[in-house]
């Protein structure tokens, strides 16, 4: 650490640790971020690595989660990083699942 304080203190160096220390930095303020592991090893080095903005209802939660996606772009092409945008594609079996999906698109439709 340069400095004896910080402006906030974060614990745990996973995906929202990290969100929150680089949103806050670019606000100019300065962070520390403590973590237990010697290498990333949480659930946000495990998981699918999806940057999937459906499943939050219209509106404000929907916007958070479009300028999140953005926010995951602009640093991925800042650090060189790969990422696919290839949409995604959903199998229903059966025909409730087919209903759920048909219910989704009118209402995504709708909200733009
Ligand atoms: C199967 C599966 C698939 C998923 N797929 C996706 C996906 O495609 N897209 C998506 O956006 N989300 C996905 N998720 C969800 C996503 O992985 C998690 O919501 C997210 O990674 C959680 O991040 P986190 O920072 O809270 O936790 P973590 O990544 O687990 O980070 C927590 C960190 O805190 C540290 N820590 C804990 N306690 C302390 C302490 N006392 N002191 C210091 N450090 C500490 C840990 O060591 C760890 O590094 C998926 C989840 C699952 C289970």
């Amino acid at each position: 650490m340069a400095a004896d304080t910080v402006d906030a203190a974060i614990v745990g160096a996973g995906i929202l640790g990290l969100a929150h220390a680089y949103a806050l930095a670019r606000r100019g303020r300065s962070v520390v971020v403590f973590e237990r592991s010697s290498q990333a090893a949480g659930a946000s080095v495990r998981n699918f690595g999806m940057i999937w903005p459906i499943g939050q209802p219209a509106g404000r939660m929907h916007d958070m989660a479009l300028g999140s996606r953005a926010a995951w772009v602009e640093l991925l092409t800042a650090a060189r990083l790969p990422y696919f945008p290839t949409g995604s594609l959903h199998l229903a079996y059966r025909a409730d699942e087919a209903a759920v999906a048909r219910e989704f698109c009118l209402v995504i439709r709708a909200s733009g």
